[in-house]
């Protein structure tokens, strides 16, 4: 029997209703979208067509203002470096927060080498940030600011529409990175970030496709292209459109849109149930708790459990522990570390992350495992 699937914010399975709206483009839907001189081309532009609809849909905005590519990180990339190319004559300063995912750090450190100045405002042992931190970061050289929707470790939800106002003000870009959000949250850019990201995977699509949200005015945000080539996608991301995906992702978004309200209800239920008992048997402490955070995240700490432990011991669960296995030597979390956690308080955190296809029987089967695993240790 496969373990059960806790895994939800690293990759989510493609829907099957998903699934069955891509299969004609790998076949006899196979036109490109760029062809235009044949029906073959025709039918695929349609489907790109609607599948930006079905995007703009989801986040608010218009169908116009969506941009497709592989992903959140390429869609970072392109936002944070584009931005800084674009920008360079009004200035060179970007603020960003302490607990945003690799691919906004990674980016941040690349671009200080290109000689940006960054400003990383800290978060606090909630997983929150402070208004206040951003109004003093803003100076008159401040480009963009970069914070997430909500963390993909903790699922702590940040405040963006203060976020926007704040930056509106300011005359300073809003970039917010969607990824995790998207699906789980209302996201609604009217009154939010003039750019953002979001990725198939993450919302029941296909890996390698996503989608970024640039606002056409007030302000018109223009990073400059980091792919170039054929100038589809408005010049902005050139390369054959990845068809079955980008229509793949469409419909996530619309599912997205429709079922999202009674999915959350649905995994709220779920997600307590799980988390209650690890608070009770464990003196579990969740990290990221009295914060509004996902409904489907539980980041827990389990006092003087070694979460590698948990991790081998529980051959039936799949699910993430607080620190990255990419070196030898496990690295704390970044996330957890910018909350305060030690390390050994890092390596004792799991996260567990639900999703659409989780049940009730799945979650008795994971307290059942955690029973045993108490009992013998
Ligand atoms: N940002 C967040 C918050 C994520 O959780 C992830 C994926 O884990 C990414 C960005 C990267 O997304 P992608 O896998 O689409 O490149």
């Amino acid at each position: 029997m496969n373990p059960v699937y806790l895994d939800y914010n690293a990759t989510t399975p493609v829907d099957p209703r998903v699934l069955s709206v891509m299969l004609p483009y790998f076949s006899e839907k196979f036109g490109n979208a760029s062809s235009g001189t044949h029906s073959y081309g025709w039918l695929a532009k349609a489907a790109v067509d609607k599948a930006r609809e079905q995007v703009a849909q989801l986040i608010g905005s218009d169908g116009s203002e969506v941009y497709f590519n592989s992903g959140s990180t390429e869609g970072i990339n392109f936002v944070l470096k584009g931005i800084f190319n674009a920008y360079q004559t009004k200035g060179n300063h970007f603020i960003t927060f302490a607990d945003e995912h690799k691919a906004v750090g990674d980016t941040f450190e690349y671009l200080r080498k290109r000689g940006a100045e960054v400003t990383v405002i800290p978060i606090n042992n909630k997983g929150q940030i402070n208004l206040n931190d951003i109004e003093q970061a803003i100076n008159s050289k401040t480009v963009l600011l970069s914070c997430m929707y909500a963390n993909n470790e903790t699922g702590v939800i940040h405040p963006v529409q203060e976020i926007a106002e704040i930056c509106k003000k300011s005359n300073v870009i809003f970039f917010s990175d969607a990824t995790q959000a998207a699906g789980k949250i209302n996201i609604d850019v009217k009154t939010g970030p003039d750019a953002l990201t979001i990725s198939g995977h993450k919302v029941y699509g296909p890996k390698g496709a996503g989608a970024v949200f640039l606002r056409r005015r007030n302000p018109r945000v223009m990073p400059e292209a980091l792919i170039h080539g054929g100038g589809h996608e408005k010049a902005l991301r050139s390369g054959t459109l990845n068809v079955p995906a980008i229509v793949g992702l469409g419909q996530a978004c619309e599912l997205a849109r429709i079922e999202r309200e009674s999915d959350v209800e649905r995994i709220l239920i779920l997600r307590n149930k799980l988390e209650d008992f690890i608070k009770q048997e464990f003196k579990g402490i969740v990290n990221g708790d009295n914060s509004p955070r996902l409904s489907n995240t539980l980041n827990i700490m389990l006092p003087g459990i070694a979460s590698e432990k948990l991790l081998s011991s529980l051959k039936d669960v799949a699910f993430s522990i607080g620190s990255a296995c990419t070196s030898a030597v496990p690295e704390p979390s970044h996330v957890l570390s910018a909350m305060g956690l030690s390390k050994e308080q890092s390596y004792s955190s799991v996260r567990f992350s639900l999703g659409r296809f989780t049940t009730e029987q799945e979650i008795e089967s994971v307290i059942s495992s955690l029973k045993r695993f108490k009992e013998k240790s």
